[in-house]
């Protein structure tokens, strides 16, 4: 099973939390000048990368609060979480064909 780090109450059974799609999504700074593609675009398309990515994610069963975590989509691997006022993380992450991402 996975277990994700609330960076409040700590390790975590996934069962205990909620995914809630990609972290970081940057809000429309005039959103009354956005087209209907534009708002599609913000609304509907996500990032979908082989490797790290990052997630928000909300404690339901625990604190209820939200927070990030970069997860591997590769390996299934959480390789960090944070609180949203942090900044991403930066991470290195090594394949075993030998390659970094
Ligand atoms: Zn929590």
């Amino acid at each position: 099973m996975l277990q994700l780090t609330c960076p409040w109450c700590g390790p975590r059974d996934e069962t205990e939390f909620h995914h809630g799609g990609q972290a970081h999504v940057a809000r429309p700074a005039d959103p009354a000048a956005l087209d209907d593609a534009a708002w599609a675009a913000y609304l509907f398309f996500r990032d979908n990368p082989a490797g790290p990515f990052a997630e928000r994610w909300v404690h339901s069963l625990g604190c209820r609060r939200w927070f990030h975590a970069v997860r591997d989509t590769v390996t299934y691997a959480v390789l960090a979480t944070y609180r949203p006022d942090a900044p991403r993380p930066g991470l290195a992450v090594a394949r075993p064909d030998g390659e970094t991402r």
